[in-house]
Parts: C-alpha cells; sequence; structure tokens
C-alpha cells in the first residue's frame, strides 16, 4: 500500500506481517506528530545550527527518518526488525534519500552507546523509558520522545504506570496532563544520570500520545535545575482542589482544605516547571507549510500551546461546572469572567473545554458562578 505524507511517497504494509499489526509500521493517525517533528527539526536547526545527524532510534516503515533526509538532515535510520529495515531503505530509495542515510539493522541502545547523534527520535510502541538512558547517555543536543502508554502514565494502569515510570501516576481529571509531568519526571530523572539538564521546548498531549522534545545541557548543575523542577501535586476527588509542592519528599495532605473532605491523592514526582519555549512554539508554528496534511491542526495546537499558562495542572470547565451543579457558559466569557477578577486565565491544549488559570478552586467558583447561576 502507498501512503503520501509531507510530500513523499512511501510504501507501508497494506496487511497484518506475520501476525504485527500494520501500524507498527505505519501508524496513519501519528501524521499531526510527524508533521511537527519536521517543523520542530526546521525551527531547531535555527536554534542550534550545528545540528546535523538525526537518529530515527524505531525507525519502521522510516517514514520519519526519510521526511528528515528530504529536509536535509543526516539521518540514520535504525530497527532491530529486519522487515522494517528493508522497508526503510525501500522507502528512502524511492524518494533519491539513500544518499543521506544510513540503515541499521541493530539493537538501538547498542547504537546509541556506540555512537553521538544531534538529534535522537525515540518513538516505540509503548513506554520509551527502556531507550532513555541510552538516548541521554551521547546525545548531543535534542531528544525528541513519543510515549504511546498512556493508561500507565496518567494512573488508570496504577502498577503499570510505577512500574516504567518510578513515579506516582494518580488518575485525576487532568489525566492527560498527569501523563505529561509524570512522563517528563521521569526522563528528567534518567538524564540527570549522566550530568545532562533537560529543557522542555515543545511538549504536547494528543488522542492516545505523548509527545516531548527535549534540549540538553550538559552540565551538573544544568541536571540539578532539572530535578529541582520536580514535585507533587495533591488532589482532592470531592471538589477538584488541588496544589502542588516542590521537592523530592512526598508531603501528603490528609484533608482537603478547601472542602474538608478525605479523598486526596497525591502524585509524584512530577515535572512542575513549563512544558514548553513559547518563543520556540511560535517558530515551529511558522515552519509549518499549507502542504503538511495536518497544518491547520498542527499550528491551532501551536497557537495554544504558546498561550497556555504554566501551571501545572488545568481544569475541565464543564467537569467543575457539573460538581457545582450549574449550566457552563461559553468558554470565552468564563475566562474573561476570571481576568476581570485579577486571575491569569488562558485556554489549555488538552481539550476545547479546558483551561488553566492561577486561581483556586474556591477563587474560580467566586469569579465565574454569578454568571453561570
Ligand atoms: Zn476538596
Amino acid at each position: 500500500m502507498r501512503v503520501t505524507e509531507g510530500e513523499l511517497e512511501l510504501e507501508v504494509p497494506g496487511e497484518q506481517t506475520d501476525g504485527i499489526e500494520e501500524s507498527v509500521f505505519y501508524n496513519p493517525r501519528q501524521e499531526l506528530n510527524r508533521d511537527l517533528t519536521i517543523a520542530t527539526l526546521r525551527a531547531y536547526r535555527e536554534r542550534e545550527d550545528r545540528a546535523e545527524t538525526y537518529l530515527d532510534a524505531m525507525t519502521a516503515s522510516g517514514i520519519r527518518g526519510v521526511r528528515a533526509a528530504a529536509d536535509g538532515w543526516d539521518v540514520t535510520c535504525c530497527d532491530v526488525n529486519e522487515d522494517a529495515v528493508e522497508l526503510a531503505r525501500t522507502n528512502l530509495e524511492r524518494n533519491d534519500c539513500e544518499s543521506r542515510a544510513t540503515v541499521e539493522h541493530r539493537n538501538s541502545n547498542a547504537l546509541m552507546h556506540e555512537q553521538v547523534f544531534d538529534v535522537i527520535d525515540l518513538d516505540p510502541y509503548g513506554t520509551p523509558m527502556p531507550f532513555a538512558d541510552a538516548a541521554f547517555a551521547n546525545c548531543r543536543d535534542l531528544v525528541c520522545v513519543t510515549a504511546t502508554d498512556t493508561a500507565p502514565l496518567c494512573g488508570a494502569h496504577f502498577n503499570s504506570g510505577v512500574r516504567s515510570y518510578s513515579a506516582v501516576p494518580r488518575n485525576t481529571d487532568y489525566h492527560a496532563e498527569m501523563g505529561v509531568r509524570i512522563l517528563l519526571s521521569a526522563l528528567a530523572r534518567s538524564a540527570a544520570r549522566f550530568d545532562v539538564g533537560v529543557e522542555p521546548i515543545l511538549t504536547h498531549a494528543t488522542s492516545h500520545y505523548v509527545r516531548t522534545y527535549l534540549e540538553l545541557e550538559h552540565k551538573a548543575t544544568a541536571a540539578d535545575a532539572a530535578i529541582n523542577t520536580l514535585g507533587h501535586i495533591s488532589h482532592c476527588e470531592d471538589c477538584l482542589y488541588r496544589e502542588h509542592e516542590f521537592g523530592l519528599h512526598a508531603d501528603p495532605i490528609e484533608e482537603c482544605p478547601h472542602c474538608g473532605g478525605n479523598r486526596m491523592l497525591t502524585a509524584g514526582p512530577v515535572w512542575l516547571g513549563s512544558i514548553r519555549d513559547a518563543a520556540f512554539v511560535a517558530a515551529v508554528r511558522d515552519e509549518i507549510p499549507d502542504a503538511f496534511g495536518t497544518a491547520e491542526k498542527a499550528r491551532d495546537l501551536c497557537t495554544t500551546l504558546e498561550t497556555e499558562l504554566d501551571e501545572p495542572t488545568h481544569y475541565d470547565q464543564h467537569k467543575l461546572c457539573r460538581n457545582w451543579g450549574l449550566p457552563a457558559n461559553a468558554m470565552d466569557e468564563f475566562l474573561t469572567d476570571l481576568r476581570k477578577a485579577g486571575y491569569a486565565a488562558s485556554r489549555a491544549h488538552y481539550g476545547g473545554t479546558t483551561f488553566k488559570t492561577d486561581a483556586s478552586v474556591g477563587e474560580i467558583r467566586e469569579a465565574t458562578a454569578s454568571a453561570l447561576e
């Protein structure tokens, strides 16, 4: 089966191959992820002009590697699966990219420990953590990571989340953001083992995966700074109150300071810092051409991310209103009321009814309820 993406034509398996799902080789639902990858690589080249080499560490059909090679990167496509390696070779040749790309049939962890790359892209099926240490050990500038195991990340599959991420994820109404912050925490701790500090310059949670781009700084003090960005979130299951505290020691709250209830959850260590660099996100948006299949969606995502507040948890307006027994009003009106009351407020990229604010759950109700009743 042939598919066209980013103005390139690729051969992908149309049916199951030896019992392996075709989405392992080519997942059409990840086109937005790949379009944003190319735009991010373009913007990153402006930010760090020495960056030239790109490793597609789980290349599968080779699509990401082909697209990066067509964009002028010095690419290595790696896969442990022989069928994938053949497919990647075919697709590089089909697009006249074989001179700008090397294909490696091997264990990507072994390759990452042996060879230095400027940019490493981890796009595994499930958790990326088995590959994180090798990526941070030698990568020079940028590590790009996809995680598709959202149920473990957000605490819905609790034990699996604890095992994969060495953290306590909790199932809350901001589950996608819980996943983002659990993933960033685990990646920051993995990088810190190599005295490497991470800065997430672009991160998004989109239908069933989390994607992040981490700029690296090879300094022990930068690794310390990343670790100091970790902390814990306390959450009340009854009134949706939440608060956060920096530090690796958990200090669980027994009783909700807002409603007095005792159904409190504590999650962590989670990443409490910003998940993106606003100026960089704007630069990425400018690098998305109309020809990309998901151009409009990708630009909208960047626009929301650019203005999204750094508060570590978002609210869902509909869930809050349901909890209060009040009808929801228009989102813009709701946010305007918060701002009029003196609070910062922004939309969030986690969904059409999600928002961020520095107001507490009680303050949100006070600022907005008169318009709802
Ligand atoms: Zn409460």
